[in-house]
């Protein structure tokens, strides 16, 4: 076990990262934060924050002398940056179990490799794999870059082959895959953390709103049925042992309006769909994640209250700050803000959590108070 007192490693300086950082030093560790942004919101609160490049050799040799344990909150952290640092200290999860989350082609045909449904997906490389698409895939179809993608960005909703090539020549060509919308009557998500001896623990299963590809609420517990959550763990577990995955991590499931259930994602690393965990469970997904790095006996992930998380998106600033006062009036309402000094459209700058007796009650409480941020 890694004790209190070492210090750890965390390759990015996001939000994930900031949230680690303040579970690690709340349990007495010291955290360096790798990040070449100047201001990154775990940058400024962490022990140290080493401003260099991922790849920066001299760097990296630094960080692992220095630390007891490295672990990453972002998977595209390049894959030969981890190697490197394993072959010289303690990292979770391996560069391996990273390398196959980073490509959208390599982590579809991981996940179906272990008998796990995806939404029927094509490679496309070249415009010679759009020659041969016709009756190969149903449309609409999204068109989706295979490398660097999140919160929807580089998607594009396709409704025949000509469609996918303007969009992938908008695309620049570069590798993507096309996946077949589903009729999606909800999706869901589970955030697991698994030990270096391959035990898992699973955190509630989450009900998860997205608003254009961004997420927007998710709610816990989850309307699905028991057969479904059973099908839902079973699968993210078999994701986890299939990469050998030492750490927290999260699947992202889609339910088909046919009852299918699909596997969308993988997230080597914490996932927005499990910030209820900070308020609404005995453990957080980041204690759990700092547990698995330490080598410590994994937290209790029990369901203390029925809880709503909202995003704030940068959004909500436009010309002013926003309206905090309604949404810190109610002592149920637990704000995150992640110290992002410059609010845009689309950017990640918290979340607040509500807790009630009832997902319903506080779906409806977590909306208002969302609608009074913007009344500035
Ligand atoms: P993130 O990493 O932030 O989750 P991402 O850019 O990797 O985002 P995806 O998870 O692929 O994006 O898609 C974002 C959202 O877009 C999904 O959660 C879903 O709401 C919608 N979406 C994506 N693919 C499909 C699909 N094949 N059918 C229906 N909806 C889809
Ligand atoms: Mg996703």
């Amino acid at each position: 076990m890694i004790l209190p007192g070492a210090t750890l490693g965390m390759l990015g300086g996001g939000q994930l990262g900031r949230m680690f950082t303040t579970a690690a030093q709340t349990m007495g560790y010291k955290v360096i934060v790798l990040d070449p942004d100047t201001n990154s919101p775990a940058g400024i609160i962490a022990d140290q924050h080493i401003c260099a490049k991922y790849d920066d050799e001299s760097t990296l040799i630094n960080l692992a002398n220095a630390c007891d344990a490295i672990t990453t909150e972002f998977e595209n952290i390049p894959a030969t940056t981890l190697a490197f640092l394993e072959s010289k200290t303690v990292v979770h999860p391996s560069s391996s179990a990273l390398a196959k989350t980073q490509n959208r082609i390599v982590e579809k045909e991981f996940i179906a490799s272990l008998g796990i449904p995806v939404a029927p997906f094509l490679a496309i490389r070249s415009e010679s794999d759009i020659d041969v698409i016709k009756d190969k895939i149903q449309f609409p179809a999204i068109l989706k870059l295979a490398n660097f993608g999140y919160d929807g960005k580089g998607q594009v909703v396709c409704q025949g082959p000509d469609d996918v090539k303007q969009a992938f020549e908008n695309l620049e060509q570069a590798e993507c895959v096309l996946e077949q919308r589903i009729n999606l009557e909800r999706e869901v998500s589970t955030v697991l953390a698994r030990s270096q001896i391959g035990d898992i623990t699973n955190f509630p299963v989450a009900e998860n709103v997205h608003i254009n590809g961004i997420l927007h609420s998710t709610a816990v517990p989850s309307v699905i049925t028991e057969q479904q959550t059973e099908t839902v763990i079973e699968m993210a577990d078999k994701i986890a042992e299939g990469l050998d995955y030492v750490g927290t991590m999260a699947v992202e499931f889609f339910i088909s309006k046919e009852g299918d259930i699909l596997a969308n994602e993988i997230a080597p690393r914490p996932h927005n769909s499990g910030h209820f965990t900070l308020d609404a469970c005995e453990t957080s997904q980041f204690e759990q994640q700092v547990r698995m790095l330490c080598n410590l006996p994994s937290g209790n992930c029990k369901l203390a209250s029925p809880v709503v998380m909202i995003n704030i998106l940068g959004d909500v600033w436009g010309n002013f700050e926003p309206n905090w006062i309604e949404l810190l009036s109610i002592p149920n309402n637990k704000l995150h803000l992640y110290g992002k000094l410059q609010a845009r459209v689309g950017r990640k700058m918290g979340h607040f959590n509500v807790l009630a007796p009832s997902t319903e009650q506080a779906m409806d409480i977590a909306e208002h108070s969302f609608e009074q941020l913007k009344a500035n």
